[in-house]
């Protein structure tokens, strides 16, 4: 669970780890090298600015009267000592002042570096340094034979200092590099735990569970993208346990008359005669209308829906509809009327679909309107979209009627499945509450757009539109 934290930690800890505990050493080599490079008297550069500055000094003529003083400026390092013989090998300088007037020999020098002035040997210069003086005080290597410096007390504690220094600033670099490197990770992992712990939410059927973050970076998006996936996972849930829930009822309802009836007829309650048979007959067409409602709806909603498209002229679909409907609005004293120009474009649409449209339209509207008003079939291009509804150059066709009106917190979801306005439930004459979802899908399906406005007591009007160019 946590190793995706460690792992990255411990990647950031190997490499500061490697990467300090290089530099601590290079640092500590090269300090330790150039520190005896300062206390080492064998560099040639050094020897040979004093042999030349000796050199100068005798060649002015004074031999090495007075050569103890520039003796003394050219040491540089408190553990150098020099000493100046002259050609015979009487000590004449030295820096420490306490072998002057000696012989060399009773001293015991050697590799001595001749001071060469005109081709003859003017002196003789030796180089001690106090790291060739052993513990016990004695000269062990005379001269400048090596270049490895060995260490007194003092220097020794002092690289040692210098090295203990290093290694405890990559101690506490590795320990920072260690704090932040978890506290860093956590930032990664953390929404990553989030969404690992929504995901097994959502796959135990816990739909409503969303993933908390805070951070606007890619795992922020992830987190979004999952939250919204989720939010339609759980709409959908929603949706299904809901059409399932409504299809019951609606199933329910002529269930219940065809059942009641046939056992009345077992029973002897009922005769099976015309008026009870019929009545069984058209609760048996009500399930048929429903089972066909509810297919259709399922393939418009997952696009499976085939079309079989062909230029039509919308005129004539709508006459045929007309035509169908007058019986019906003649019985209930309804004017029907259409308007339409002389010259209409052709629209490229499923004939059957649009005429199904067509007819849930009219007789939604024969169903609503009470005898005496009147049904008007309009159609019309549009040619200068966007406009309000629509968004490209269409046909629009509309059915107005002079009917009862829908009630303005009715009308945002009476194209919704099985939607019903209140009033008309009760009513149960055939009504599905699918028509108007049957009319949005199909006309949704053609690329086109259905809405309705209505004024509740003076009528209502529905609107589709379909694009005049298809894609
Ligand atoms: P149904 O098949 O039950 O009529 P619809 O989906 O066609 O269902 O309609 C949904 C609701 O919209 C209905 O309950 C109805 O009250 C209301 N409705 C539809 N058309 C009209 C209309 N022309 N006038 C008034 N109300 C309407």
């Amino acid at each position: 669970m946590r190793s995706l934290t460690w792992k990255l930690a411990g990647a950031l800890l190997l490499v500061v780890i490697v990467s300090v505990g290089l530099t601590a050493f290079l640092v500590s080599q090269s300090t330790i090298q150039e520190f005896q490079q300062y206390l080492s008297p064998c560099d040639t550069t050094y020897l040979e600015v004093i042999e030349n500055n000796l050199i100068k000094y005798y060649s002015q003529g004074r031999g090495w009267n007075g050569v103890q003083a520039t003796l003394n400026s050219q040491v540089i390092s408190r553990n150098d000592r020099l000493v100046l013989t002259d050609s015979s090998g009487t000590i004449i300088g030295d820096t420490a002042n306490n072998w002057l007037g000696k012989h060399i020999k009773e001293i015991g020098l050697d590799s001595p570096i001749p001071i060469t002035v005109s081709g003859k040997t003017a002196g003789n210069l030796y180089l001690v340094y106090y790291g060739h003086i052993d513990q016990r005080g004695s000269m062990m290597t005379p001269g400048c034979m090596s270049s490895t410096v060995v260490l007194n007390v003092a220097e020794e504690n002092f690289l040692n200092r210098v090295n203990n220094y290093l290694w405890v600033i990559g101690f506490i670099a590795v320990a920072v590099a260690l704090f932040l490197g978890v506290l860093l990770t956590r930032q990664i992992t953390l929404p990553v735990r989030a969404l690992t712990k929504g995901a097994q939410q959502i796959a135990k059927g816990k739909l409503a569970y969303r993933v908390k973050t805070r951070s606007k970076d890619e795992l922020g998006e992830l987190a979004q993208s999952f939250n919204s996936m989720a939010s339609s996972l759980d709409k959908m849930e929603q949706s299904r346990r809901r059409m399932t829930a409504d299809i019951a009822h609606e199933l329910r309802t002529p269930l219940t008359v065809i059942e009641g009836t046939v056992d009345a007829m077992l029973d002897g309650v009922f005769k099976p005669d015309k008026e009870h048979l019929s009545a069984i007959k058209e609760q048996t067409a009500q399930l048929t209308r429903l089972i066909n409602d509810l297919r259709d709806i399922s393939l418009a909603e997952s696009g499976q829906m085939k079309l079989e498209l062909s230029p039509s002229n919308m005129v004539d679909l709508v006459h045929r509809k007309l035509t169908q409907a007058k019986v019906r609005a003649f019985e209930k004293g309804i004017q029907l009327s259409l308007k339409a120009p002389e010259q209409l474009p052709e629209v490229t649409v499923d004939a059957a679909r649009i005429e199904q449209v067509i007819a849930n339209l009219l007789s939604n509207a024969i169903r609503h309107t009470p005898s005496g008003g009147s049904i008007t079939v309009s159609l019309q291009t549009i040619t200068n979209a966007p406009s309000h509804q629509v968004e490209k150059p269409s046909l629009l066709l509309s059915v107005a009627d002079t009917g009862e009106g829908i009630p303005h917190e009715h009308l945002p979801y009476i194209f919704d499945r099985f939607y019903r306005v209140e009033s008309s439930r009760s009513k149960n004459n055939g009504e599905t509450g699918l028509g108007l979802a049957i009319v949005k899908q199909m006309v949704e399906a053609h690329g086109g757009k259905a809405w309705a406005e209505s004024e509740p007591g003076k009528g209502s009007a529905f609107y589709i539109a379909l694009p005049l160019t298809t894609g």
